[in-house]
């Protein structure tokens, strides 16, 4: 099914990871894709192996509001207005509490939940001038339970779950919805770097037993930003293989 033909997607941190997952499966469902990077090479080069034509990729840092804005407004004159917006950008900055630096806080509240403000305010406003569309965050389980050593994190996705929710009451009257999706651990260059006696230790308590794919996140995005679900909004969707339930 092409459910999303004729419709234009942006995807933050698209160039890479869940977010790479993400722009291929939207536009597998027919979708013209922004692909937004830190990095304009990395995001035009993932847009050009995109499957369809009329991709494209922008640089932009989602953390610098002006930046963010002005991005959004050149991609809907580039490719048309945006029917779905997936907040995808996240960094780590990961350490104990002791350790952790003013700077380490600011980066990650700064990317990861400023970051989805910034894309969302500038979104707004056409999603609900023309009364439909969505929006998905991408959060992490770590929002929903903590996590040592994240505590920078943890507070990004969870002030992602009551952002969602918010704007999710806020824009419902409107015909927009907003969701989030907690993925667990995804195999992607953030979790590359974890010794194997972690990666076990996390797979012990994973009811799958296996750790994510990028793909097993982005279907869910489809189908939540899709019509499929038209009649869901404001709602965290784990997608962990069971690890919290
Ligand atoms: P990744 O590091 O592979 O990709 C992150 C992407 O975000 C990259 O494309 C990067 O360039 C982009 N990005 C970072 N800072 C940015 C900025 N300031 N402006 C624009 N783009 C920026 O990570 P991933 O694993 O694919 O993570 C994607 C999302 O999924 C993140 O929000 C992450 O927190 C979340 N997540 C990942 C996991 C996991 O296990 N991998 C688990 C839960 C949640």
């Amino acid at each position: 099914m092409r459910e999303f033909e004729g419709r234009v997607a942006l995807v933050t941190g698209g160039s890479r990871g869940i977010g790479r997952a993400v722009c291929e499966e939207l536009a597998a469902a027919g979708a013209t894709v922004a692909v937004i990077g830190r990095n304009g090479d990395a995001a035009a080069a993932a847009a050009k192996e995109l499957p369809g034509s009329g991709h494209a990729g922008y640089a932009c840092d989602v953390g610098d509001y002006d930046a963010a804005t002005a991005t959004l407004k050149q991609a809907e004159e580039d490719l048309g207005p945006i029917y779905t917006l997936v907040n995808n950008a996240g960094i780590t900055r990961d350490t104990l509490l002791l350790r952790m630096k003013s700077e380490d806080w600011d980066e990650v509240i700064n990317v990861n939940l400023k970051g989805a403000f910034n894309m969302t305010r500038a979104a707004c406003r056409g999603l609900m001038k023309r009364r439909e569309g969505s929006i998905v965050n991408v959060s992490s389980v770590v929002g929903l339970i903590g996590n040592a050593g994240q505590a920078n994190y943890a507070a990004s996705k969870a002030g992602l779950h009551g952002f969602t929710k918010s704007v999710a009451r806020e824009l419902a009257p409107r015909g927009v919805r907003c969701n989030a999706v907690a993925p667990g651990y995804i195999r992607t260059d953030m979790t590359s770097g974890l010794d194997q006696s972690v990666v076990e230790e996390l797979q012990a308590h994973i009811p799958m037993e296996r750790l994510g794919e990028p793909g097993d996140v982005a279907s869910v995005i489809r189908f939540l930003a899709g019509p499929g679900a038209r009649y869901i909004t404001g709602q965290v969707i784990t997608v962990d293989g069971g690890m919290v339930m």
